[in-house]
């Protein structure tokens, strides 16, 4: 799941304006921007469900037994939120953290029972998920649905505001579907290419 995140990340734009979107878009993908480096370093890694098909959309186990353990996320999204309030204040900082945090209930949802609740499985606690990607349609049709909907609650928000100082009516409303139409695109190719496995 990424395009469901930045689904996410854009409807929460419409009810924090002041969050710049691409802190937003960020903090969806936060847990995963520590994935990758542990995961070129062979340190969490990606098993295939098929390994026939190793590609397939939800078709993986993902041993992100730091980055994406319930304590390790909870940490991560902290560490986020502080980064956002020093910049931003409260209330921005509140938003990001929490935002960040959503990815692992996305995550929670999706993915076969592979999410730790301590760092690194400590303790060998029970493994979370839900294990919707077990079914990839009706994955790919939860995650359409957080694209769609955050697509319209961003254009909804982006219609309301008035234009810039300077700018006329129809600028304005070009700029603004021009931002939509780009934000909406690139979350739909990502739901495309994760869906194709390409
Ligand atoms: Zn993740």
């Amino acid at each position: 799941m990424i395009a469901g995140h930045f689904g996410l990340a854009a409807g929460v734009k419409s009810g924090a304006p002041s969050a710049p979107l691409w802190a937003l878009m960020l903090a969806t993908q936060w847990l995963d921007a520590f994935f990758v480096p542990l995961f070129l370093l062979g340190i969490e890694t990606i098993e295939p469900v098929d390994p026939a098909n190793p590609a397939a959309y939800g078709g993986s186990v993902i041993h992100a037994v730091y980055t994406h353990s319930l304590v390790g996320a909870l940490l991560l999204s902290v560490l986020a939120g502080l980064l956002a309030w020093s910049r931003w204040g409260n209330r921005v900082g509140g938003v990001i953290a929490a935002v960040a945090f959503s990815h692992w209930i996305l995550d929670l949802v999706v993915h076969r029972p592979d999410l730790p609740i301590l760092p690194g499985n400590a303790g060998g606690l029970p493994l979370l998920g839900l294990g919707l990607w077990r079914f990839p349609t009706a994955s790919a049709i939860v995650e359409l649905i957080l694209v769609l909907g955050g697509a319209y609650l961003y254009h909804r928000r982006a219609t309301r505001l008035p234009p810039a100082p300077g700018q006329d009516g129809r600028e304005h409303r070009r700029r603004v579907v021009t931002a939509s139409a780009v934000v909406t695109g690139l979350m739909l190719l990502s739901l495309v290419t994760s869906v194709l496995g390409i």
